[in-house]
């Protein structure tokens, strides 16, 4: 927003950074803005009770959030997006949403849907999002969406939220998490998001849920874990998409070959996420206090320029990590990283068992892997690589 309060202001050609031929330093910003949740999902990874009070005395004020978007603005972000916890348990989501939209960001909302109202409809309709709303559902009945979200009466105000979105022609996407209780459901789920407007395909599912990311429920954790998909239907849930084999080969075109021993091979500390408390995060996951940057002290620039380039720098030591991981040509397919790891063992460089086991099974299927084998220790790599890209996208000009 310009000085004068306008939702646009005039630039010289010069000084629009298009013609300066120069990248933003920030293409989008995740801002996290409360870690509470009206509910309490089985498989959350961080939520905390709606009412924590201390959770709710910590969380960043009104003031600070839109100088962290005007800052954000300055430095060429053109999308925020809000997610929490329940990001509409914020009363002031509606400014924050207005206030962004001013500065001419696109705003990505995520939400349970069960807080929209008739007046926070009615604004998204007048000052659309630019991007779709996302919604996450947990059942399709009273009885397993409450069960799922640990909170009785959700699945109505879900319902209610979402016919509210439908009515006012607000583009929305649905996904949901792959529970074993949800399976009866699951066809019901998918005819359902057909049927909405905006949905262009199949919802997105997760399944291999992260461990509670502030690693504070060791009993949730193991919870968490007994609730994941394993690697075999990890491999038959994704490989449901008649594009499956097409996208892994464009995909591996792009992503497969070991990373070495730096931990950050992937778009961490490029963008940020910034928690409920105003730390900014390499990621949304990371939240280990080593690798955070308190932006009550430090600017968003500042820990962009130099807090992350320094930490994408550092390496791992871990002898297992440096064995296998860093060896391993499957990196771009899995999903061990320095979060994960830090969720499940509280160091940055450990493999994760589990999601080394989902990546072997993912390579088997598309005949990367012969059953016996390690991925870390294929020698041969590049060459099967090549012949599964030529096979399944050959207009794919580059052999990996
Ligand atoms: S709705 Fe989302 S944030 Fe809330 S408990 Fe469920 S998974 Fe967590
Ligand atoms: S597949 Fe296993 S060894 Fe390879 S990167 Fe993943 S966790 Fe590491």
């Amino acid at each position: 927003m310009s000085e004068q309060g306008t939702y646009v202001q005039k630039l010289r050609p010069h000084e629009f950074r298009i013609w300066k031929n120069k990248k933003p330093l920030l293409g989008q910003i995740d801002i996290e803005l409360t870690e509470r949740c009206n509910n309490n999902c089985l498989h959350c990874c961080i939520n905390q009770p709606e009412h924590d009070v201390d959770a709710l005395s910590r969380e960043m004020s009104t003031d600070f959030v839109k100088g962290l978007l005007t800052e954000a603005a300055n430095l060429g972000c053109l999308t925020v997006r809000f997610t929490g916890g329940e990001p509409l348990l914020r009363p002031d989501l509606a400014e924050l949403y207005l206030f962004s939209r001013r500065l001419g960001m696109q705003v990505i909302l995520f939400t349970n849907a069960r807080l929209i109202t008739e007046e926070l409809a009615l604004l998204l309709a007048k000052y659309p999002p630019g991007r779709v709303v996302e919604v996450s559902v947990y059942g399709m009945s009273p009885d397993t969406y409450d069960r799922v979200a640990c909170s009785n009466g959700a699945f109505v105000e879900f319902r209610r939220g979402v016919d509210l979105l439908l009515q006012h022609k607000i583009p929305f996407i649905v996904k949901g998490p792959k529970l074993n209780f949800l399976k009866e459901e699951q066809a019901a789920f998918e005819a359902w998001a057909a049927t909405i407007p905006s949905m262009e395909k199949m919802p997105g599912y997760s399944m291999n849920f992260d461990l509670r990311s502030r690693r504070d429920d060791q009993l949730k954790n193991e919870r968490i874990a007994k609730l994941r998909a394993t690697p075999e239907e990890t491999v038959a849930m994704l490989s449901r998409s008649p594009l499956y084999l097409k996208d892994m080969g464009q995909f591996c075109c792009k992503f497969m070959g070991p990373p070495g021993e730096k931990l950050f091979s992937c778009g961490a500390g490029h963008g940020t996420c910034v928690d409920a408390y105003g730390n900014a995060q390499l990621c949304l996951p990371l939240r280990n206090k080593e690798s955070v940057v308190n932006l009550h002290e430090v600017t968003l620039k500042r820990a962009l320029e130099e807090s992350f380039p320094a930490m994408r720098e550092i390496k791992a030591t871990n002898p297992d990590y440096l064995r296998r991981c860093a060896r391993c040509f499957l990196k771009g397919l899995c999903e061990q990283c320095p979060a994960k790891s830090w969720m499940e063992y509280g160091t940055l460089d450990t493999p994760v068992e589990y999601l080394c086991d989902v990546a072997h099974a993912q390579a088997r299927f598309l005949g990367l892997l012969n059953e016996e084998e390690s991925a870390w220790e294929v020698e041969d790599w590049k060459e099967r690589v090549a012949r599964f890209v030529e096979e399944n996208w050959p207009e794919g000009k580059r052999t990996a």
